[in-house]
């Protein structure tokens, strides 16, 4: 049986995770499950899968956690500590599924065990990837993709050489406001924000699509996954969300990768990798779809994807300030304390005040530099955030 654990079990990609394994029960034997306040979803999915501990991210919620796992023989743990820590149970293949940067102290922890880390967490690539895929190579782990595109590209490059890549194209569905007149964006409500077109995920990925923010996540995640210079990585609006990415070679060959918008595909293949297994996905009718489109990504629709050019222009712990700022922004959105349209701003403006401290963001990419750019660019945001309510 392989053993398996999964951070951030509660969420979308964890419940689609959880939703695989447990179509076939006799061949996974269940470490670890963590989750947030969804206690009740967690202490379920702990019984039915038999975990050996379960772990939610809030020590105030342990008393629950503890109720709801009465009669079970599976462990309670609690705080951000016992998540980190029960990233060191030895498992053969880990999901990595919690929401931004603090998916990333338990993801680094089990790259040290040397074993499989299925990543969407893509906050971790993007706050510390040279950091990560470097733990990875010094303990023998394998890192693989689960974020639908990077799944895509890394299946476009099995059997290839990366001296033969000329670019990476990562499409974007252009989110719930691809349509709208740029002049309404600024009015756009946080309901509005939260429905995307194509996907079910979880909320701030929802509203990350229809700022782009989650694009400009993944055009970092793809520089720092592949090594590929920035210039190589592109974006293009493909509003029916069926090619995932395309790779294109120095032959002019453009190989795309096509499957339907089920984010089950992606974690499934990571489960089987190297290997293909039958997956519960839809299998596409090209006919019945007739027609796919492509759009240009629209900078100044998108102000996300030119902020993350300066970043991976910048290097350094810019990505980290980035993804700090960006979840304060998001934050402050959904909390309705700023614009739809302003989240960009604050952005912005943390990245410009911690890139003018040189020292600061070309700091060695260690976890407690890390985690202090992340801090001082929470700060930032908050105080630009702060101004605008003024
Ligand atoms: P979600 O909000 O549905 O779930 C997040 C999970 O993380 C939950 O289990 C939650 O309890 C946990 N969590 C939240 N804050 C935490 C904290 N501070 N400490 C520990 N655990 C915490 O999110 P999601 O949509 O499943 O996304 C998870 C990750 O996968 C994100 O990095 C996202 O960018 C990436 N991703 C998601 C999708 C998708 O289809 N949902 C696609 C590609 C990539
Ligand atoms: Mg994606």
């Amino acid at each position: 049986m392989r053993k398996v654990s999964i951070f951030g079990a509660t969420g979308s990609i964890g419940q689609n995770t959880i939703d695989l394994i447990a179509r076939d029960p006799g061949a996974y034997d269940v470490v670890a499950l963590t989750g947030g306040a969804n206690i009740a979803q967690l202490a379920e999915d702990a019984r039915r899968l038999n975990a050996d501990i379960a772990i939610t991210a809030y020590e105030d919620q342990l008393d629950d956690l503890r109720a709801a796992l009465a009669g079970t023989d599976v462990e309670a743990a609690a705080g951000a500590g016992a998540v980190t820590e029960a990233a060191s149970r030895p498992a053969d293949w880990i999901m990595s599924a919690i929401v931004g940067a603090a998916g990333l102290p338990p993801g680094l922890e089990a790259l040290k065990q040397g074993t499989t880390l299925a990543l969407a967490n893509k906050e971790s690539l993007v706050t510390a990837g040279p950091l990560l895929m470097q733990t990875a190579r010094d303990h023998g782990a394998t890192v693989l993709p689960v974020d639908s595109e990077h799944s895509a590209v890394f299946q476009g490059l099995v059997g290839e050489d990366m001296s033969a890549v000329e670019r990476i194209i990562i499409t974007a569905s252009g989110g719930a406001f691809r349509d709208w007149p740029l002049e309404a964006l600024k009015d756009a409500t946080l309901e509005e924000a939260s429905s995307h077109p194509n996907w079910d995920m979880g909320q701030r990925i929802t509203i990350d699509s229809a700022s782009m923010f989650n694009k400009s996540l993944e055009l970092i995640e793809t520089k720092e996954f592949f090594g590929v210079h920035p210039d190589q990585i592109e974006t293009v609006v493909h509003p029916e969300s069926l090619i995932h990415a395309l790779v294109g070679f120095n032959d002019g060959a453009l190989m795309a990768h096509v499957g339907p918008p089920d984010m089950r595909h992606a974690i499934g293949y990571a489960l089987h990798w190297p290997d293909r297994r039958d997956l519960p996905v839809a299998r596409l009718d090209l006919v019945e779809i007739g027609q796919l489109n492509f759009r240009k990504a629209c900078e100044t629709r998108y102000p996300a994807l030119k902020l993350a050019r300066n970043v991976m222009e910048t290097g350094g712990l810019a990505g980290a300030a980035f993804n700090a700022a960006k979840e304060r922004a998001l934050d402050g959105f959904i909390a309705g304390h700023i614009k739809f349209t302003e989240m960009a701003s604050v952005v912005e403006h943390a990245l410009d005040a911690i890139s003018a401290q040189s020292g600061l963001i070309n700091a060695t990419i260690s976890l407690d530099n890390v985690l202090r750019v992340d801090h001082l660019a929470r700060q930032e945001a908050d105080a630009a955030i702060a101004a605008r309510n003024m």
